[in-house]
């Protein structure tokens, strides 16, 4: 392992390839990952399905521009194992949060997305500050959510994408993931009169893309520019660093007392403890926040 290789860890690379109209990103998350997963306590399975979604949330969330906020991948179902899975992504900082239901984990006949989703589906959320908010959906019925994920651009948003992923590790993770997307009629802003999924540029890029492998996205020994470079080496690549991936909660006990304020007072007597105390625990970082009745009377 050598030192520029753990620099570059939980660091985004963005990269362009402008004679083929081509944006890429490649990221490979550790110590943020794993701050995320460690307060929380998955069987593995979940854990991995978390670790993966945060990583598409990097390099999805990356290619917004800052002024378009937050990004946020959520995956739900009603009758499956997992009920609600969300990570997000604002400027570098992910969190997510896995709601599941524990009975049905452990009577689970097999690990498909049809089984812990069962009829469930993927919603992308972009909340813009100024234009508002964008969702588009699609259903969870890939073989992975990195699937459903480049399912979601080729169909909601007729953007020919393809995307690579790898994880390694069992209680310290590392995932590692390739974004590469084709923009017809050239760059983010103007109205693309046409897509087309075989269009010639795109099978070359892709087709060197499908080459990169999920370990060498995972292997500290190799930089992130290096795999660049050796996937796009016969064409001009411009890279760039993006941002780097941090472990980031908004929630903020100020909040959370006007939301409980907004309670009768009948209704806060019964959330309270023995110790005249509300606590609230935020379910992405798992922080309690306890908020006396006292405290509220002011
Ligand atoms: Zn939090």
């Amino acid at each position: 392992m050598n030192e520029q290789s753990e620099i570059m860890n939980d660091q985004l690379l963005h990269f362009t390839i402008a004679s083929r109209d081509v944006r890429g990103r490649i990221v490979r998350i550790d110590t943020a990952l794993n701050a995320i997963i460690s307060v929380h306590n998955y069987p593995p399975l979940i854990e991995n399905l978390l670790a993966e979604t945060i990583t598409l949330a990097a390099v999805i969330g990356s290619t917004l521009k800052n002024e378009d906020g937050q990004m946020t991948i959520q995956a739900q179902s009603a009758d499956g194992v997992i009920s609600l899975l969300v990570c997000d992504y604002i400027a570098g900082a992910v969190r997510g949060y896995v709601q599941f239901d524990q009975h049905k984990f452990d009577a689970r006949e097999d690990d498909s997305l049809e089984t812990l989703f069962a009829d469930g589906y993927l919603a992308i959320t972009i909340d813009r500050a100024k234009q508002g908010r964008y969702q588009g959906i699609v259903p969870l019925d890939g073989s992975s959510i990195t699937d459903c994920v480049e399912h979601y651009f080729v169909q909601s948003e007729q953007l020919p994408t393809k995307i690579i992923y790898g994880i390694r590790g069992d209680s310290n993770k590392i995932t590692g993931a390739l974004l590469v997307q084709h923009l017809p009629d050239g760059e983010e802003g103007k109205e693309r009169l046409h897509v087309r999924l075989d269009h010639p540029e795109w099978e070359h890029v892709k087709i060197l893309s499908q080459s990169m492998s999920p370990e060498e996205l995972v292997d500290t020994c190799i930089p992130l520019e290096e795999l660049a470079w050796r996937l796009f080496h016969e064409e001009e690549v411009r890279i760039e660093k993006g941002d780097i991936i941090s472990r980031g909660c908004r929630c903020n006990e100020a909040h959370i007392r006007d939301v409980i304020a907004k309670f009768p007072d009948s209704e806060r007597q019964e959330m309270a403890n023995e110790e005249g105390q509300i606590v609230v625990d935020c379910k992405f970082c798992s922080k309690d926040f306890f908020i006396s009745l006292a405290s509220l009377a002011n």
